[in-house]
């Protein structure tokens, strides 16, 4: 198995796995109690506090551990509602939130009489801070002119993919609820990076202007944090979510980052012993956050050369899929570099999403028993649906259920870069030949063991786009062909 999707989740280091079972086995006391066994467990949850902490760019007392980023999201979201004067109960979310963050906002919003309105984004999918600005600061009704564009803003540069508008539109979402009209904002929740896309957003823009009008500023770090630099306290973020399991620390462990005088202004979801300072209450996961510290100290010490190492597989990948199928077949979702369509530098390293044209997503990925990679829709909902990400950022419906999401790690090898790109590139002919043949087309589909043909991209530039270096020598795609795959046939499916 080549696994390709450490956004949804990573592996457990063996590094964390070994700081965690000394949790499991002789340090098992409850780090809450006074005798000296507890006490050394309380040791090590301080300094897992610690190195949290540092990773984040934050002081450990603003570390409130929870069972995860989502849980963190809900107590940011409904322990700032829950206090919020009646007059300010408006909550802003990005367009392409992850659910965590959505739901809780919408949950929270209707539960204490607030409202939540969606901000759109650029098609790179970066926050369009004129529209947040504006949302902010709205005009009158009678000043308020229309707009005539309803889809994702004009991108300012390094927009990707089709520009084509989505079937369905991202404009500003109705309020949902009844504090919408007139309701000063607050809390304006916009992630750091994308968990489809990477597309990241710089948080110090949208801290100055949530500030400005007097709203807290939530922004969920949970696929930056251990992947490129984070400092809460020096971007001006009021309230940040992480979570263990992104970062080759253990699933069910996240935390809650958050200053002083934030904290104050939250109420807790859990209420029982008091733990974390009153804000979540429960006996400490101490293997899972004794596990969280170790990887957030891994991937500290880690980031940079990974971040170096992931942007040359992703690349590579990208090259290698062009030089397959052409680069017609390929748009790239996400930030593109200026003029060459390729995939830009404002993304999270270790991140590629690719809309395959004429290449359902989910048929891809069941030719593909051997390579873990996520369709955008995996996390939304059932059957088909598109995913709403890639919808906000103006793809269309077709596009956004062509589109599969690529992401390495840790462990990922340059020979599983090229293994994948074969085997992903040769699920891709398939899936568009058969559909050419369903739709007539072409005659036939290869037999098995025959280069496969290509179909509906056969009008594709494919050999002059091939990538010039190593593999590239070693086969000569031709029109209308399948090339010899660059890994030995026993190696795939
Ligand atoms: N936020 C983002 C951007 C994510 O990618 C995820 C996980 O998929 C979450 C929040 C939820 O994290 P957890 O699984 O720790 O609840």
């Amino acid at each position: 198995m080549i696994y390709l999707d450490h956004n949804a989740t990573t592996p457990v280091d063996p590094e964390v796995l070994n700081a965690m079972l000394p949790l499991l086995r002789e340090h098992f006391a409850n780090p809450a109690s006074p005798h000296p066994a507890g006490q050394a467990v309380a040791r090590l949850v301080d300094r897992a506090r610690r190195d949290v902490a540092i990773l984040a760019g934050a002081r450990p007392r603003d570390v409130v551990f929870t069972s995860g980023a989502t849980e963190a999201a809900n107590l940011a979201i409904a322990g700032v509602l829950a206090t919020a004067p009646p007059t300010r109960r408006r909550v802003l979310v990005g367009a392409t939130e992850h659910p965590a963050v959505l739901a809780a906002a919408h949950a929270a919003a209707e539960l204490h009489g607030g409202s939540v309105q969606t901000v759109r984004v650029h098609p790179s999918g970066a926050i369009d801070l004129a529209h947040l600005r504006a949302l902010l600061h709205p005009m009158p009704p009678s000043a308020a002119v229309p707009s005539p564009i309803a889809g994702p803003a004009a991108d300012p540069g390094g927009s990707g993919g089709s520009r084509g508008r989505g079937e369905a539109d991202s404009g500003p979402a109705g309020d949902s609820g009844p504090a919408g009209e007139g309701a000063k904002v607050a809390l304006v929740a916009v992630m750091a990076a994308n968990n489809e896309t990477g597309t990241l957003n710089d948080p110090r823009p949208v801290a100055a202007l949530a500030h400005e009008a007097g709203a807290l500023f939530l922004c969920d770090v949970t696929q930056a944090f251990g992947r490129i630099p984070v400092s809460v306290t020096e971007s001006g973020i009021d309230l940040a979510v992480a979570s263990a399991h992104k970062i080759y620390g253990p699933k069910g462990t996240g935390a809650l980052i958050a200053g002083r005088s934030v904290r104050a202004r939250l109420t807790p979801l859990i209420h029982g012993g008091g733990q974390e300072r009153g804000l979540r209450a429960g006996t400490l996961n101490t293997p899972g956050i004794v596990g969280f510290g170790a990887a957030a100290r891994i991937a500290a010490a880690m980031m940079d050369d990974e971040a170096t190492r992931h942007r040359a597989q992703t690349e590579l990948l990208f090259d290698l899929l062009v030089g397959w199928l052409g680069a017609g077949a390929l748009e790239v979702n996400g930030p593109v570099e200026d003029g060459t369509g390729r995939p830009g530098p404002v993304r999270l390293p270790n991140t590629l999403n690719l809309r395959f044209v004429d290449a359902d997503a989910d048929a891809v990925q069941s030719c593909l028993p051997d390579v873990a990679v996520s369709a955008g829709s995996a996390c939304h909902g059932t059957g088909n649906e598109p995913s709403p990400v890639l919808l906000a950022m103006g793809r269309s419906a077709t596009a956004a259920r062509e589109s599969l999401r690529f992401s390495v790690g840790r462990f990922t090898t340059v020979d599983q870069i090229h293994a994948a790109a074969a085997t992903v590139a040769r699920a891709v002919l398939r899936v568009q030949s058969l559909r050419a043949v369903g739709s007539g087309e072409v005659p036939q589909p290869a037999e098995p063991g025959e280069p496969e043909r290509r179909s509906a991209a056969s009008d594709r530039p494919a050999a002059s786009d091939r990538p010039a270096a190593g593999w590239a020598d070693e086969v000569t795609p031709t029109q209308g062909q399948t090339p010899e795959l660059p890994v030995p046939r026993s190696a795939l499916p």
